[in-house]
This record gives C-alpha cells, structure tokens and sequence, in this order.
C-alpha cells in the first residue's frame, strides 16, 4: 500500500464506507489524511476517580467491576450500568439504548471512559461517556487524549474516522510530500506538513492543533488565490467586441440628467469606460451604497455601448425591480432615441423611440424577435432572460443588479451564433451592481477574479437616518412616532423577522417559508386591527403572487398605503422616497448588512428619517451587532465589523462555495489573506502553469473541483 492505495483496498473498510467516503471525495489514502477534524474534545485531563469533580469533563482509567443491560419499567428504553473502580475508588457509567456495549464491555476489562461528569442520586456517574478498551503498549485513540471530531454526516462517525485514520497515519505520514513551496514554509514559519497532518488528526496539545490548522489556514488560502488568479488569467484570454467611448454622447447625457454626477460616479463610470475599450471582456463589479446612484452610471455606460452599435441585457433580481429599472432607464435616456424592452412573466413592455415615453404592451414572441433582430436596444428582465428563446443580435454589455457572478458561459449563451467568430466566441462584457459592501479580504478571495468600482460617496443631501435600538417598554411610544409621520403625509415600513429553519422544523411547518408568512400576516392583523385602524396597512411577502405584489408596490408608492408590513423581500433596490420610518422586529436575526440595506429604503429624500430596531433576543453578541448598526453609517466599515462578529461562514450564508473549512473561517484574516495572494502572485509569475511544483499542482486540481463561485 501507498499514498496513492484506494481506500477501497483497505482490508478495513467495506463497500458500504468505500461509497461514503467516495461521496465526499475521498479517494485515496492521502485524501483520508486531508479529511481534517472540525474540532476536538479535549480528554487529556486523567483523572483518578476520587479526584473527580461534578460537571468536569475527565478521563478515567479502571477495571469494570460489573455491567449489566435494565430495562426501564415502560419499556421503552434500555439502560446499561457500569462500574468502574481504579485504585482510589469506584463510580458508576450508564448508556441509553445502546444494549449492545454488554457486548464488547466485560467485567474485568481494563478501560477509559471519557465524558464530562454529572451527579445524581448514588453520587458522582458519568452518562454515556466515550470508552476504550485499553492494554499495555496499547496507544489509545478515543480516550485520554484530545481527541479529533469530524463531522458526523453521511454515516461517517468520528469513532469510525479515527479508528481508520491513526494507524494509516502512523505508517504513511513520512511518505507524505510538501505541498507548499519549501521558503514558503520556512518564512511564515509554518509546520511542515507530515507535522502538520499528524497534529491537526491527534494533537498532542490544543495549542499545536491550532498551528496544524494556521498552516492548512495558509496552504488552503493559497489554493483559493492561486484559483481566483488562474480563473483572472482566462478571463483575460478570452474576446469581445471593444465598445470605444463616445465623449459627445456622455456630454450630451450627463447634461440631460437633473442632477449633477458625483465625482465618485464619475469616476467608477470612467472606470467602466475603460474596460470596455479593451477588447477582452470586463468583469467588473460596482458597488455603492443604497443610494448612491448606481443605476444613473449604468445607464450612462450603456448608452455609450449602444451608441457603438450594442445591445445591453440588464437584469435584475425580481419582477418588481425590473420594472423600477424599465421605468428609470426610459426616464434617463429618453432623449436619445433608443428601444427598451422589459421582459416579464405577464406583461411584456416596450418603450419604442419612435413613440417616445409611451409604453406599450407587446407579446412575447413580437419581443424576443425584436431582440434577436437588434431592434431592441436594451432588453431589461429577470432570470427571464437568460431562457433559451431569447437571443440578441449583438450584445455588448451584460449588467446584473444585486447578483455578483454572471458566468461567462451564462453570458455567452445570450448572444446570437453570429457573435461567434472564426476563432473564438465573443463573450459580452458584464458590470454587475451591487449595494452589499464587500470587506476586503473577500474582495481578494472570492471575489479576487472580479474587478471592483467602489461608489463612496452620497448624492448631496442624501439620507439622514437616526438607527434606534428600541426596548420593548417604549413600543408604543414609537408607535405615537409612526403616527405623527403618518399625519405629516409619510409612510412606513414594517418589516417581520425571518423565522429560522430550525424554529420552522419543530413547528412542523414546511421549509419554504409559509412560517414567515403567517409572522406577517399575523403582525398586519393585529397593527392594522389594534394599533393603527385609522390608515391604510398593506402587506408583502414572497408567497404573494408576482403581479398582487406589484400592485401593491405601485400603490405604496403612489401613496395610497401608509404602512406596508413585509417580509425582507424589499430588501434590495425598491424606491420609495416618502417614506421616513422603519420599524423592524426581530431585528437581530438579520445581517448588518442586511438591516443597511433595509434602512437604505428610507430617507432618500434628504428628510430627517428613523429606523426603530426591535429585539427580542438577550445575546450580548446580537446585542453588539445592532449597536454597531445604530453608530456607523458606511456600508463597507459595517459589514467589516459583521463579518468580524459573527465570522465568515455566517456571514456569508449560504454562500459557501464548496470553499473547505479550514479556509472559510480563515477568510476575515486579512493579513493572512494578502500574504497569501501576494505569495500566489509570485509563484504565478514565475512558473504559472506550477510546473516546477507538480505537488501543489495536483492539490490545486483537487481544490479546484470542489470550488464553485458560481
Ligand atoms: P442605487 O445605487 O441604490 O441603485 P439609485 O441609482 O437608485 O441608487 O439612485 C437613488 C436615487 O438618487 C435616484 O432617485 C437617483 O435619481 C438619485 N441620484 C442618482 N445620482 C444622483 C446625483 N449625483 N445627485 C442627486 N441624485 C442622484
Ligand atoms: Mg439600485
């Protein structure tokens, strides 16, 4: 057997665990090495058992007096009792439902147990400790150590893990190779990584298990750049239509606009303008605040892009966005002789340049034909667009609003044949908008393959919000506060707690959210029964069939609804500039970021506005989160913080991209994070196909398989 032995052709392991261990990915020997523990539990306290204390996690070491199997009086559980006795004295053991330990267990085995302690009617016992048969020479590997926990899914047990893993260890670990290069190790002062692997499987101190995990920290982070860099480098290989910049145009429109661009626009727009003369395709991100007038410089480089003869796909993340966006865009260019499409699942629209600022309804089939027929200059929609029916003629430009990635396969499957020359396909450039500030160590990570345009500054006058942490005993002072605002002519929003998944199960209610439905629906019935019958309360969730929702945005925002109760569906981009307050409950079940962006929807007039956190939660951490949210206004410096509080993986959600986890917790170290790009720039550099370094080129392959930022 070798590094390279299947785990198959371990005499051990049987079909069953072959195909579990194939399932997440461990093919090998050295794959089983690199399934790394998630943490320990530290039974390295030996204890003799008078020394014991309650409620102490220990080790102890004896001889079974007796074990026995009981069984309860309703039958319905079994019992096994054991005494231990060492030299100082005995105690008692017992295991639930596990009668089959009388089994392996017998009187006279010398044995560990280890678990915390509790105390109970005879005393000082344990309750279903971990055991281990011991004998001289005999070096244990569940018990009196610290002992490695893997995660237990996919009918992997920790107990099974280690079992398998130690004495593989114990015989390969000298075969394993260096997967980073050797000055690499030597100036980060890494361990090495035979050290490394042995210590983060069985260390011999929590202390060294943390320098195993700062070394694979280090190799896994290494990985994530060398993949954002390589992914960096194709992009720029690939080719697209070069849109050159036309200065009279751009005069013309920021002259048409009612306001003055910010210099901070300005500049991203010019950025972006760059990038688009090249003639390999932007990826590029822009990210500015709610507010901060994203749509103005989309609309200002797509209409530069049209005016070279481009097409445009702007997508956005729901109907009800789309059509915001439909209806801003006709505003902005609507002097410049150009045909817009909106795309939805009902009614499809059009604003043609020959009838100017008139929108008319068009059917699908007569749309996607105008599209594939160029006479549609931008085409504006949901995931809608990307169906295979829809085709345009020559598509310059894909923007995306609120959704990071748009793929280039994805890009190039919306361009007609034609865009396909003799060589190479012409992938559309991508501008993707986003108001989620991105901290910068994601920014060099996962998002390193991306270019960044970062609008960082306010339109003048722009919103002053006062962020509230309100205790339950001044509720109803608030809601006198929402009433004056009501009599000045101001709107409201409410906005009820996501209900966690977890809340949901033992409920017994489905996973697709009718949990949060019924919260809302609950808090419109009693606000608009009890507290506020005078106005006029709507409600908004994600149940609600796509064109009631619409509605009843049109109608809040014609102001024929003073209080709109939602789920956090209105989260992104909806604009609603009279409205001043915002209640939110349960605030602190969403994310910094999250509640930003909430608050983003109020103020957008320069009018003196309030958002009122409600909390029902007493974690001093949660707590910390909406402090921070009611002192610091930026974007980007909160979600530094959030991130740092409730650290990468929660932070990021769903989001996990297959990213390992040793790395993913690592991913708010910054400092590691630019050693480690800088590191991956270098060897790049040098050698970027890593052919002096065949080893780190095969864990690069391995990691890349499982990476998907997409
Ligand atoms: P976001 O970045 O959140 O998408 P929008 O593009 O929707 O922001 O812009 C928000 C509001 O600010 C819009 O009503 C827009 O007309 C206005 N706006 C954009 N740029 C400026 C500016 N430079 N000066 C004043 N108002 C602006
Ligand atoms: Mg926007």
């Amino acid at each position: 057997m070798q590094l390279s032995t299947p785990v198959g052709e371990i005499p051990k392991i049987g079909p069953a665990y072959i195909k579990r261990l194939n399932k997440i990915g461990v093919k090998t020997i050295y794959d089983l090495f690199f399934h790394f523990p998630h943490r320990y539990e530290d039974f390295s306290n030996l204890k003799k058992i008078s020394e014991i204390k309650i409620h102490e996690t220990v080790c102890i070491k004896g001889k079974i007096i007796l074990i026995e199997n009981q069984v309860t009086f309703r039958k319905r559980f079994s019992i096994t009792k054991a005494v231990i006795k060492d030299e100082t004295g005995a105690m008692q053991a017992t295991w639930f439902n596990q009668p089959y330990l009388t089994q392996s267990l017998k009187q006279g085995d010398t044995v560990c147990f280890a678990g915390k302690t509790s105390i109970g009617k005879e005393g000082i016992y344990m309750s279903n400790p971990v055991y281990e048969k011991t004998w001289t020479g005999h070096d244990l590997v569940h018990t009196n150590r610290i002992v490695p926990m893997y995660s237990e899914t996919r009918g992997l047990s920790s107990k099974w893990l280690r079992f398998i893993i130690k004495p593989l260890l114990e015989e390969f670990k000298n075969q394993i190779p260096e997967s980073l290069p050797a000055e690499l190790v030597k100036e980060n002062n890494l361990l090495n990584i035979q050290k490394a692997i042995w210590e983060i499987h069985f260390p011999s101190s929590l202390k060294m298990a943390e320098k195993a995990k700062k070394r694979f920290a280090f190799e896994e982070l290494f990985l994530l750049e060398l993949f954002v860099l390589n992914r960096k480098q194709e992009l720029s290989q690939l080719e697209t239509i070069p849109i050159p910049i036309n200065i009279e145009t751009i005069q013309r429109f920021t002259k048409s606009l009612p306001f003055k661009l910010t210099d901070a626009q300005r500049k991203s727009a010019w950025q972006i303008l760059k990038d688009l003369e090249r003639d390999q395709p932007m990826t590029r991100l822009l990210q500015g605040d709610v507010g901060s007038g994203k749509t103005a410089v989309a609309a200002l480089v797509a209409l530069n892009a049209i005016k070279a003869g481009n097409q445009i796909a702007f997508m956005a993340p729901t109907e009800i966005l789309s059509r915001q966006h439909f209806q801003t865009i006709a505003n902005l260019l609507q002097d410049f002789n150009i045909n817009i499409g909106l795309l939805t699942s009902k009614t499809d629209k059009f604003v043609s340049k020959k009838l100017k600022r008139q929108t008319i309804e068009i059917s699908r089939t007569k749309l996607i034909e105008k599209t594939l027929e160029g006479e549609i200059n931008i085409l504006i929609g949901t995931h809608s667009l990307i169906q295979d029916k829809v085709k345009f003629h020559k598509l310059g430009l894909v923007i995306v609003d609120e959704q990071h990635r748009f793929g280039v396969k994805q890009r190039a499957k919306l361009c007609q044949k034609k865009n396909i020359s003799s060589k190479k396909i012409l992938i559309p450039h991508l501008l993707s908008m986003t108001a989620t500030p991105i901290p910068r160590s994601l920014a060099l990570t996962v998002y390193g393959d991306l270019d960044l345009s970062l609008i960082d500054e306010m339109p003048k006058g722009k919103r002053r919000v006062k962020t509230l942490i309100v205790p339950q005993k001044d509720r109803e002072k608030t809601y006198q506060i929402i009433k004056q605002e009501i009599k000045k002519g101001k709107q409201i929003f409410v906005i009820c707690p996501r209900i966690e998944e977890k809340e949901i199960e033992e409920g017994k209610e489905d996973k697709t959210g009718w949990s949060e439905v019924k919260a809302v629906k609950e808090e419109y019935e009693r606000l608009s029964k009890k507290i506020f019958p005078k106005f006029k309360l709507a409600m908004l969730h994600g149940k609600m069939p796509t064109t009631e929702k619409a509605q009843i945005m049109k109608q809040f925002k014609n102001g024929k609804i003073d209080i709109l109760v939602s789920t956090s569906v209105i989260e992104v981009g909806i604009d609603i500039p009279n409205a001043t307050v915002m209640l939110i409950e349960g605030a602190e079940r969403f994310g910094l970021s999250q509640l930003h962006q909430f608050r983003g929807r109020i103020g957008r007039t320069g009018e003196q506005s309030y958002c009122f956190l409600f909390y029902n939660s007493r974690s001093k951490n949660a707590i910390a989160r909406l402090k921070a949210l009611s002192k610091i206004e930026n974007g980007l410096e909160l979600a530094e913080k959030d991130l740092k509080i409730r650290g990468p993986g929660q932070f990021l959600g769903t989001k996990q991209w297959g990213i390992p986890d040793i790395a993913m917790n690592a991913l708010d170290d910054f400092s590691l994070v630019e050693k480690t790009r800088e590191a991956a720039k270098e060897i790049l550099a040098t050698d970027p196909k890593l052919k002096n370094l065949p080893i780190l080129k095969q864990r690069l392959g391995k990691f890349s398989q499982t990476i998907h930022l997409e």
